[in-house]
């Protein structure tokens, strides 16, 4: 493997529009790109795992936590407290890996002022609202109210679409996986990235 900065893929969307379904099958059909585990002060919802999904701390751990800067960014979404571990994402970079975010748009304002090089930042759009709706309530994993909820938030969220530098809409599955896959593909050419390139150029040109 031709040897590389790591990159971080953040994924955005209002809630339900299908990013972490996605980002799923990017972590499955990728072997370089994994997934940041954020901690959260949310309840685990059924079938979610500690360690896996989220890290589910309290509100104290939480703010020890912010404390002792163990956060590349973290902010409150829905109510809740949500950060990215610091420790996990430095080394996976370090080490040419991708890694892979599921983040809103306050988190990807911070770590595009703290890290602009290593960010491509990919914004996922349902194909109605109707449709986001539908996706929301057939989740099932969410009161009805919290439903609501989220609708009413999606405006805001969508808001700073402008901000992102890619934008797939989510209709076919399939197909907005595929997109993604391909500017992962694409970004990882950069030539900023490909930082072993100099001594291999001076090889060729020797
Ligand atoms: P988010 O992480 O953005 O909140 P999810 O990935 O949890 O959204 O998706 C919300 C629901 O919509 C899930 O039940 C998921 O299976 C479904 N879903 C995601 N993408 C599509 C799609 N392209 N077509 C139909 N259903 C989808
Ligand atoms: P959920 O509760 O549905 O898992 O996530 C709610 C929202 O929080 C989503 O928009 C998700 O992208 C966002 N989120 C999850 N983890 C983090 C994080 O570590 N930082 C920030 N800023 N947002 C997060």
């Amino acid at each position: 493997m031709e040897k590389r900065r790591g990159l971080m893929m953040v994924l955005s969307s209002p809630s339900g529009a299908g990013k972490s379904t996605l980002a799923k099958m990017l972590v499955e059909s990728d072997p370089v790109i994994a997934m940041s585990v954020s901690a959260t002060t949310r309840m685990p919802r059924p079938g979610e795992i500690d360690g896996k999904d989220y890290y589910f701390v309290n509100a104290l751990k939480f703010e020890s936590m912010v404390g002792d800067g163990a956060f590349l960014e973290h902010a409150k979404v829905f109510d809740h407290h949500y950060g990215t571990p610091k420790g996990p994402v430095e080394g996976a970079l370090a080490q040419g890996h991708d890694v892979l975010f599921d983040i809103d748009w306050q988190g990807t304002q911070q770590l595009a002022q703290k890290m602009p090089h290593d960010l491509v930042r990919v914004f996922i759009l349902p194909p109605s609202r109707d449709e986001l709706e539908r996706r929301l309530k057939a989740r099932a994993s969410d009161a009805p109210d919290v439903v609501a909820r989220r609708m009413a938030k999606a405006g805001d969220e969508i808001s700073h679409w402008a901000e992102y530098d890619y934008v797939v809409v989510n209709d076919d599955l399939n197909a907005a996986h595929a997109k993604i896959s391909a500017i992962l593909v694409a970004e990882r050419q950069k030539r900023t990235r490909q930082i072993g390139l100099h001594g291999f150029v001076e090889s060729l040109t020797a």
